[in-house]
């Protein structure tokens, strides 16, 4: 109600519940009507969660990466996840239900079996040298045996580690000697991994260090107006400068625009994905809209 959106209730109720939690009695001032609805609606969507991964109802949806001559280079997979009562769940909050229920090792395992799916059905296709890129949260990285689980599930449906890159933020990067080690083993297998929204953390040079990082993804708060912004420019052909010179691909993220595209092409950006070049779908309505580049 009032503006705010599923999610944005979503982000409201969790605020309330932490000031309840370490404001005690003082926070029952809150306690008013958007408050009780956005409790309702944290409350159905932690319990519907579960039935949803069954009945299929939580799918992902896949964004193409293109060169930038317009060449399909891979993709990425995006959960999404339709609540029949409150709409569009973030995938953000899909993740942060399941840590709250207890159900973050399931979802993985959900997200990994789409993923192996869809990798064999676009091996069915031909389409067998395409990359499927997957997102992991810094919580799953932390909390669950992600090594263990990617590679059996990769095992278990026959699909190659060399098909999977895994995406994770600047800071999952920098974390603990126990990340570190299951980055390592995922690495080894042959799993790519690939710096998220690179450059808004507070280490991004430092979270390349080390031998596992294969590419990084420019935040699209950098590709944003990148045609009017000197400073972005600067910042974009530096960070593209960097990856040449340590032999890690880059890709612009969000590019929303044609003066965007071009500015990127000027700059000698190899690879790049957003809105501009195609938004994210259900992998079918990927496969027509890009038939041009594969000839499927
Ligand atoms: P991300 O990995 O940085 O993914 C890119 C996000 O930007 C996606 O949002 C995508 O739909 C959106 N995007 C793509 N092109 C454009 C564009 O041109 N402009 C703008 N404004 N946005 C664009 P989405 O699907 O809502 O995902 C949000 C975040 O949720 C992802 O950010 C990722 O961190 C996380 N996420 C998504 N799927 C999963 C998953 O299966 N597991 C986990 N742990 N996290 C996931
Ligand atoms: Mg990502
Ligand atoms: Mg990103
Ligand atoms: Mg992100």
């Amino acid at each position: 109600g009032q503006g705010l959106d599923v999610n944005d209730m979503l982000s409201f109720a969790d605020e309330a519940l932490y000031s309840a939690k370490h404001e005690g009695g003082a926070s029952f001032r809150f306690f008013d009507h958007r408050l009780q609805q956005s409790l309702r609606i944290r409350r159905d969507v932690e319990r519907d969660l579960g039935l949803a991964m069954d009945s299929g109802a939580v799918v992902l949806w896949y964004q193409p990466i293109f060169t930038a001559a317009g060449q399909l280079h891979s993709f990425e997979a995006l959960l999404r996840w339709l609540h029949p009562r409150h709409g569009w769940i973030s995938p953000e909050k899909v993740v942060h239900a399941a840590a709250a229920t207890g159900l973050a090792q399931r979802l993985l395992c959900h997200v990994l079996a789409l993923v192996c799916a869809a990798s064999r059905r676009l091996d069915a296709l031909g389409l067998g040298h395409l990359p499927l890129a997957m997102n992991i949260s810094p919580r799953e990285m932390a909390h669950l045996d992600v090594d263990v689980l990617v590679l059996d599930a990769l095992h278990a449906h026959g699909v190659s580690a060399r098909r999977l890159q895994i995406e994770i933020t600047e800071e999952v990067a920098l974390d603990a000697e126990n990340t570190q080690a299951k980055l390592a083993r995922l690495s080894a297998a042959g799993v790519a991994i690939a710096i998220d929204d690179f450059g808004v953390g507070y280490s991004s040079l430092a979270s390349l260090r080390g031998e596992h990082v294969r590419q990084v993804k420019i935040d699209r708060s950098f590709v944003f107006g990148l045609h009017e912004s000197q400073d972005n420019r600067l910042l974009v052909g530096t960070i593209l400068q960097m990856g040449r010179s340590l032999g890690i691909d880059v890709v612009a993220e969000g590019v929303e625009r044609e003066e965007e595209l071009a500015a990127l092409r000027a700059l000698h950006c190899p690879l790049m994905q957003g809105y501009h070049l195609c938004r994210p779908a259900p992998l079918d309505d990927i496969l027509q809209r890009t038939q041009m580049q594969t000839g499927v």
